[in-house]
């Protein structure tokens, strides 16, 4: 079994890797990638994408969780992003956290460009967001979010 787990979580920051090639950055030139490794073991990518309007650029960590829930997706259960020393910002921290339960994982690496180094910090997305606006203690959603994005595996996975 922790075989298994450490291929996908390989898998999740291999993911994130390659997305971060795919990132559309041509004003700050800072490309980002992220993934999304849910409970079932798919693998979802997102990078960011930026516009003219600079106000409708979107984060990875965002693109890749929008990806996922698009993708009818279940409960997250990890979370990568990278780029040279990438955090989280606070919207995409917030996002996350909707999805997140306290054993969500999240993996920040730090791509050096040049040489290629990676520096793999490893934390979760409820350490990341103390004290978050949460659905389920505003009253404003009566199941966690997570547990709403389960569903039942489907056969042709
Ligand atoms: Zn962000």
């Amino acid at each position: 079994m922790r075989k298994k787990n450490s291929r996908a979580f390989d898998r999740l920051i291999e993911t994130a890797v390659q997305a971060q090639k795919r990132s559309y950055s041509p004003y700050s030139r800072y490309p980002v990638g992220a993934a999304v490794l849910t409970a079932s073991g798919r693998v979802f990518a997102g990078c960011n994408v930026e516009n003219a309007s600079y106000g409708l650029s979107m984060c990875a960590e965002r693109s890749a969780i929008y990806h996922c829930v698009a993708g009818g997706h279940d409960a997250i259960r990890a979370v990568c992003v990278v780029g040279a020393a990438a955090k989280p910002c606070g919207a995409c921290r917030q996002v996350m956290f909707e999805f997140s339960d306290k054993d969500t994982e999240l993996y920040i690496v730090d791509l050096n460009p040049t040489t290629g180094r990676r520096t793999v910090v490893k934390t979760t997305v409820y350490k990341l967001l103390p004290m978050a606006f949460d659905p389920l203690a505003s009253g404003l959603l009566p199941a966690n979010p997570r547990n709403l994005l389960k569903r039942k595996p489907r056969r042709d996975r």
